[in-house]
């Protein structure tokens, strides 16, 4: 039987990207953040993406919009999550954030609904502590954009059941996804690499060994990346990356993970990267 209704949490660059994604697959999603005004923002941000990715498209398939947007409903309203079959939370990389929606959901979804944390750190088995169904609790980490990107990084928690991976297995195939499956630990396999070399890129920018331009091109150039450390860390969001790291920095007590303080000053200047239209480099 197919996973028909999905509850998205978190209607930020992740949940915007999931949210699509899945209605484009045919799903029912309700689409779940803390203000109307945030909800709108998606919802124009989902219409924007649909007609981007229309022009880009190498299909004849064509995306009927209007039929992606009626399947999704926004809503700030926590309740409408008791029909879901399946939850993508995606909200802000803090512990608190997320331990708050954790127990808030776990006390509304039907007994049966699996949990996927969308984290890009905080270990999964920390995050099923804060449920009464640690047993269905599992990471499913996207990447970004979401409805570009094919393969997802799957991670198993402590208590994570064969059951529960394979109901995320299924959610994924329909989706049209590919995954990975890897064990519990801070940042999991992709960010605990990603982070450490994105906070090393800044530290070489504040020691103005090299531009962010010249920084960049040297992994494009020479290591045939299609985009180098700084570039990617706009495009995550820099606010995203110091609390990524700050996870890395708190689990592991390893100096190896200190933000590097012009990250820092960074996010307390408001320079979160693409989200906002400033961050290494600035967007239109
Ligand atoms: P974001 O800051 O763009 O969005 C976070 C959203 O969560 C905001 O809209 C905020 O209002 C909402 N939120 C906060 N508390 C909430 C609550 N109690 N209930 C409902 N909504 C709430 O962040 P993002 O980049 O979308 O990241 C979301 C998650 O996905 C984070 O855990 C992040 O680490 C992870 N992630 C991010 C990326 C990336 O490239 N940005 C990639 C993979 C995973």
């Amino acid at each position: 039987m197919k996973i028909q209704t999905v509850g998205v949490v978190g209607a930020g660059v992740m949940g915007i990207g999931v949210a699509q994604n899945l209605a484009q697959t045919g799903h029912d999603v309700i689409l779940v953040d803390i203000k109307a005004e945030i909800l709108d923002k998606a919802q124009q941000e989902i219409k924007n993406n649909i007609r981007f990715q229309s022009l880009f498209q190498k299909t004849d398939k064509t995306i009927n919009l209007e039929e992606v947007i009626n399947r999704i409903e926004f809503s700030t309203d926590y309740k409408l999550l008791e029909n879901a079959d399946f939850v993508i939370e995606n909200v802000t990389e803090k512990w608190d954030n997320k331990k708050q929606v954790y127990s808030l959901i776990d006390a509304i979804c039907p007994a049966d609904c699996v949990f996927a944390a969308n984290t890009s750190a905080i270990p999964i088995t920390r995050i099923a502590s804060a449920t009464k169904r640690a047993d269905k609790v599992l990471g499913i980490h996207f990447m970004n954009p979401v409805p570009m990107k094919p393969m997802v990084e799957m991670i198993r928690g402590y208590h994570t059941s064969e059951t529960t991976i394979e109901i995320a297995q299924k959610m994924l195939a329909q989706m049209g996804k590919e995954w990975v499956i890897v064990n519990d630990s801070p940042g999991f396999v992709s960010n605990r690499v990603l982070m450490l070399t994105i906070n090393e890129a800044v530290f070489l920018l504040q020691d103005q060994v090299a531009t962010a331009a010249d920084i960049d091109k040297i992994f494009k150039g020479c290591f045939g990346h299609k985009m180098g450390p700084l570039e990617t860390a706009d495009l995550i969001g820099l606010d995203t990356i110091l609390f990524s790291i700050e996870v890395l920095y708190e689990n592991f007590n390893d100096s190896k993970y200190r933000p590097c303080p012009l990250l820092k000053k960074m996010v307390d200047a408001g320079l979160y990267g693409r989200k906002n239209g400033k961050g290494f480099y600035v967007y239109q």
